[in-house]
This record gives C-alpha cells, sequence and structure tokens, in this order.
C-alpha cells in the first residue's frame, strides 16, 4: 500500500515526460517568412523607376528624384550580403511588412550565395555596388571600373542562377557607387546600358561608431528635413539591425509610409538586351531567340558518353 503513491507519481512523472516532449515537438517556430506571409495585411507599394539610358536618381547628388510622394521612403541596404546581421535585418521587415532594395557586393553575394537567394525569395528588390568595394572608382583605368562593376553584377546573377524565375527578376538595372564617388563617364557608360544609378536623399551615419539610438535619431531627423526619398543604410552593421524595429514603427506614427522601388516594367528586358549587357535576360532561351532572331532548340538527346 505504501508503494502505491510512489508508483503513481512515478506514473505521472513520465506522462508529464511524455507531454513536455510532445508540445516541445509540436511546436516549432515557423520560419519568418512565412510567419510574415501570414501577418501582413497590406503588401509595401512598389514605385516603378525608369531606368532607360540610365538615369541617375537621388537628390544628395542629382536633380533628378524616384517619384515618391509626401512622406514616402525608399529603404535601401549597402554593403551585404553579410551572415551576421542580413537575415536579421530581413527578419524585421517581414515582421513590419517593409520591402527594400540591397545594393549588394559582388565578393560577398559570391560568398554567401544563399543569403542572395533569401533577399530575393523575400521579395526585395537587388541592386549592386561593385565586385569588391573600392571607396572610389575615380581613380580606376576606365576598364578597370568597367570590370568592377560587370563583375558585382555577374556574381549576384550567378548566385541568383539557380533561385526560381520569379526571384532572379529581383536582380534589377540598379547601381550605386562605392562611397557615392560617382564618375560623368561611368554614369554613362552604364545609362548606355540601361541600367539607373542611385545615390540617395539622406543617410543615417549608420557607417559611423555611433550609437544604435543615434543612428534612428539622424535617421528620422535627416528625413524629416526633406520630407521622401531614399534612405541608405548598411545592413552589415549590427546598430542599424538594433535600431531598424522601433525606427520603422517611429516613422509609420509619424505618418510616413515605406515605398519599394523597382525598375518600370520592361527595365530589365532592356538592360538585357542591350549592348554589351551587364545583366541577362531573365529567361535565356526566350530573350535569346527574340535578340538573335534564331530558336534555341533544347537537345533532347542524351550527352555522348565520355569514352
Ligand atoms: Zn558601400
Amino acid at each position: 500500500m505504501a508503494d502505491r503513491p510512489r508508483r503513481w507519481g512515478r506514473q505521472l512523472k513520465f506522462l508529464l515526460m511524455i507531454l513536455t516532449a510532445t508540445a516541445a515537438a509540436l511546436w516549432t517556430a515557423p520560419p519568418a517568412a512565412a510567419a510574415a506571409a501570414h501577418t501582413c495585411q497590406t503588401e509595401t507599394p512598389v514605385i516603378g523607376v525608369p531606368t532607360k539610358g540610365g538615369p541617375a536618381y537621388g537628390g544628395m547628388q542629382y536633380p533628378r528624384m524616384v517619384g515618391l510622394g509626401p512622406k514616402e521612403v525608399a529603404l535601401t541596404f549597402d554593403d551585404g550580403p553579410d551572415p551576421k546581421t542580413t537575415r536579421r535585418i530581413l527578419d524585421i521587415l517581414d515582421r513590419h511588412c517593409v520591402k527594400a532594395t540591397f545594393f549588394m557586393v559582388g565578393i560577398y553575394a559570391e560568398r554567401h550565395p544563399e543569403i542572395v537567394r533569401e533577399v530575393a525569395a523575400r521579395g526585395h528588390t537587388i541592386g549592386t555596388h561593385t565586385w569588391s568595394h573600392p571607396n572610389n572608382l575615380r581613380p580606376f583605368s576606365a576598364t578597370q571600373a568597367q570590370r568592377e562593376i560587370r563583375r558585382g553584377f555577374a556574381a549576384v546573377e550567378a548566385a541568383l542562377s539557380r533561385a526560381p524565375e520569379e526571384d532572379r527578376n529581383r536582380l534589377a538595372p540598379f547601381f550605386r557607387f562605392p562611397g557615392l564617388n560617382d564618375s560623368k563617364s561611368l554614369i554613362e557608360w552604364l545609362g548606355q546600358r540601361n541600367v539607373a544609378t542611385f545615390s540617395c536623399e539622406f543617410g543615417a551615419d549608420d557607417w559611423k561608431s555611433i550609437s544604435s539610438a543615434q543612428v534612428r535619431i539622424r535617421a528620422i531627423r535627416n528625413i524629416a528635413s526633406v520630407g521622401r526619398g531614399i534612405l541608405i543604410l548598411h545592413d552589415t552593421k549590427p546598430r542599424t539591425a538594433e535600431m531598424l524595429s522601433d525606427f520603422i514603427m517611429a516613422m509609420r506614427q509619424q505618418g510616413y509610409s515605406f515605398v519599394q522601388m523597382v525598375p518600370e516594367p520592361g527595365g530589365r528586358e532592356m538592360a538585357a538586351g542591350a549592348q554589351d549587357p551587364l545583366i541577362g535576360p531573365v529567361r535565356r532561351a526566350d530573350a535569346a531567340s527574340v535578340l538573335l532572331g534564331t530558336i534555341i532548340e533544347p537537345s533532347l538527346e542524351p550527352p555522348a558518353p565520355l569514352r
């Protein structure tokens, strides 16, 4: 008799263990993108940016702005993909249902192609930011500078080559000069390839050694002084990831909204159809047949066995 309560206790403990294990097995956190898809009531509005002839945008350096309305802001993130911070930033953007543009560095795109694919799969726009991010292309020879730009596009394109067509299409004919150090001749060279250049209307100094609170304060202050435009941030900076959620909420409280920049319809094809293009067509076979006037027949023959 004295044994019974102890046995019951043991059985109860066993039952609790099973219940705990079952609950743990059943409770798995949904992937961030899937969770965001459930919670987003509305998509981030998009703005089609004309890229024909390669206009340069951004009031900090150029007379032309992308066509944003009052209190509309386009977020841009430079210098990634970064294995430590880019996904953190993607999660925050998903949580707040905001889509942005990522200007990627080729060398990092080549090193972390899975993050490039994730940025695309989560619906963001991808532009490029040279191959190795020299802070200033101006001292480079034309050939060297062009090679830097070309290789930047090629690296992102290679990372997306195995992605679904919809995701490959996220690579836009958008380019940003490292350090915003442009040159007239390179803007023209990009323009001949129907690739637009992007500066910004405001930054937030997130590349300086300041606190995340300071980044947030400067972003909000700089945006308020202009009222609309493109904000430059860096997805390589932990301080940017730290302030991003509070920043988005503060902006919305002040009546601002976020808009995603995408190429105007046909922009990607126009860039791919340029002479000596920097990006290829998304549908390679189709576009090639249009461009070359030939029909590319897939080979149904099995390849000849190696001897
Ligand atoms: Zn940069």
